[in-house]
């Protein structure tokens, strides 16, 4: 299916796995809205490297989505939702005695308040068009756990509850609603652990890829931001569209332990 004349707004996605699924929906047709907290130059040129090797809209708003305020404004801007993609997200480790509260506070904001926000917001737009994919990026950390993740691994088995909400409340319209739960995948966001990791168990980085990170990923490889926008594009067809209220694992077998 084409997702032309469909808008994509994807939050968190001038990096990442945000950016690769920009980047797959736009080859599928969609006008897409890029978005993250800063507005730099850069940020736009991502919005207009996309509409020239796709010849679709892209464009780049800026909003920081700590603040549910404007999150809800970030879809009024785009003016239309079809498909939501709810990727925002940031990442703290500590033992849950020496998590920063100010930390805690900011991954769920980010990660699950966030997409309650934006979905609310989009909704009534996608019912007016008779057709929405809300896409949710949880995590193998919204259906299992690790130590010291405890506001990742909270905001992410919300995010899995509420998709599961979103899909019970429009079971008989034309939209979907569903959580992507990656394994690792070789983004910044991942990237940034490697180096602290390393010196911590005097590893080097590869170590600490293999023995580390990838530890409970069976196939030992990362998933790729690409894959994932191929698993968004099938939630988008209408091959799709009794999939609803579910999680798709990208994980190279991590649940099956
Ligand atoms: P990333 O750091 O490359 O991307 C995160 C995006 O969120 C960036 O665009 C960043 O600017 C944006 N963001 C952060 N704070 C924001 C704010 N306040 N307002 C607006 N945007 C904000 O990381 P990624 O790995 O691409 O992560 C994307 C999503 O996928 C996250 O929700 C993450 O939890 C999830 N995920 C990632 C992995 C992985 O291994 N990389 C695995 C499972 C789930």
């Amino acid at each position: 299916m084409t997702l032309e004349g469909k808008t994509a707004v994807i939050t968190g996605s001038n990096s990442g796995i945000g950016l690769g699924i920009a980047r797959r929906l736009a080859r599928e047709g969609a006008n897409v809205v890029l978005n993250s907290y800063t507005d730099t130059p850069e940020d736009h040129a991502l919005a207009v490297d996309i509409s020239e090797a796709t010849g679709t809209k892209a464009r780049y708003i800026q909003a920081d989505l700590s603040n549910g305020d404007a999150a809800r404004d970030l879809i009024a801007k785009a003016g239309t939702c079809d498909v939501l993609i709810n990727n925002a997200g940031i990442q703290h480790v500590a033992p849950i005695d020496e998590f920063p509260t100010a930390k805690w506070e900011a991954i769920i904001a980010i990660m699950l308040s966030s997409a309650f926000h934006t979905t609310a917001a989009a909704l009534p737009m996608m019912r007016a068009a008779g057709w929405g994919r809300v896409i949710n990026l949880a995590s193998a950390h919204g259906l299992t756990a690790s130590p010291y993740k405890c506001a990742y691994v909270a905001a992410k088995h919300g995010v899995v509850g509420m998709t599961k909400v979103v899909a019970l409340e429009t079971a008989q319209e034309p939209i979907t609603a569903n959580a992507i739960c990656p394994g690792y995948v070789k983004t910044p966001l991942v990237e940034a652990q490697i180096p602290d990791t390393a010196k911590k168990y005097n590893m080097t980085e590869e170590e600490v890829i293999q023995k580390v990170i990838l530890e409970r990923q069976p196939s030992k490889e990362f998933a790729t931001t690409d894959q994932l926008g191929g698993v968004a594009a099938f939630l988008c067809s209408d091959d799709a569209a009794q999939i609803t209220g579910t999680t798709i694992s990208v994980d190279g077998g991590w649940t099956a332990l």
